[in-house]
């Protein structure tokens, strides 16, 4: 493994730890603070709340040992199949506010949150049919040059080999997966609406793979970064080999083609 998704590990469990302590000891503070009040409903008023108090504890401690026995070691930890929503649902916005109060970027938080939430669908998630897998891209994959429209159809694409979008049809090809491509959040949805994919290789930027992430959940999503050689949201491009990795790990055997070892294409930019 690479020192620099070690890295985002290393970080993402340190702010689920942060999170998890200052999420305990709020709690114990709710449990203290109303404790002499209470004491006039008598004693099994005091002792309720403190039980009840107690038992969120338990919750969000349990839930922190099953992610981090997860991330760390790649088990499942029993009861704990929950851990992915776990991080989706509470740990991520609580970590970016305890991130951000560190100084550390958005973007380094919600990298590090990428990286453990590619973990957790590759440790939980099986393998589909490729009609059921969706490959989805933001527009700023397109060439900027490029006037042809792929939002309704991504076959309007030439295939001239400016951009990534000739080597993800290829990929789409000799899968059979589906792939398209989404100008914004609305569109995105409205495609995962009608095509109901069972799980999504997406492919964008921190900011837009963290909110998809959240906002499809339970869906299983993978996140593959782009590649931002001209800056955020122009001309972008994403390593074709990274996609087509996802692509075989994520169809089942006996449904890849004959050929699935020889890599498609190579991505324009960096040339994986
Ligand atoms: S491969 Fe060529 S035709 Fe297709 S979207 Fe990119 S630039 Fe346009």
């Amino acid at each position: 493994m690479s020192v620099a998704k070690d890295n985002k590990k290393r970080l993402f469990i340190g702010l689920i730890t942060g999170t998890c302590v200052l999420l305990c000891a709020f709690l114990g503070l709710l449990w203290y603070v109303p404790y002499a009040g209470l004491d006039s409903f008598g004693a099994w008023a005091t002792w309720s709340w403190g039980l009840f108090i107690f038992a969120l504890i338990v919750l969000v401690g349990w839930g922190y040992v099953g992610l981090l026995t997860n991330v760390v070691l790649q088990r499942t930890f029993p009861f704990s199949q929950k851990a992915r929503g776990l991080s989706v649902k509470l740990f991520l916005p609580l970590m970016t506010i305890l991130g951000r109060v560190f100084g550390l970027s958005k973007r380094k938080i919600r990298g590090s949150f990428i990286k453990v939430n590619n973990e957790l669908v590759l440790s939980e998630v099986g393998r589909f049919d490729p009609a059921k897998i969706m490959i989805l891209t933001p527009h700023c994959l397109q060439a900027s040059r490029c006037d042809m429209r792929l939002t309704y159809d991504i076959n309007n694409c030439k295939r001239c080999g400016l951009c990534s979008i000739k080597g993800l049809l290829e990929l789409r090809d000799k899968y059979g997966v589906h792939f398209y491509v989404a100008t914004g959040g609305t569109i995105a949805r409205r495609l995962v609406v009608q095509n109901r994919p069972r799980m999504i290789i997406a492919i964008a930027c921190e900011r837009d793979l963290a909110s998809g992430i959240q906002d499809t959940y339970p869906l299983p999503v993978y996140g593959v970064l782009n590649e931002r050689p001209n800056g955020p949201c122009l001309d972008t491009q994403v390593a074709l080999i990274d996609v087509e990795n996802a692509l075989r790990r994520f169809i089942k055997e006996d449904k890849l083609p004959e050929d699935a070892d020889n890599n498609v294409a190579l991505t324009p930019l960096t040339g994986l």
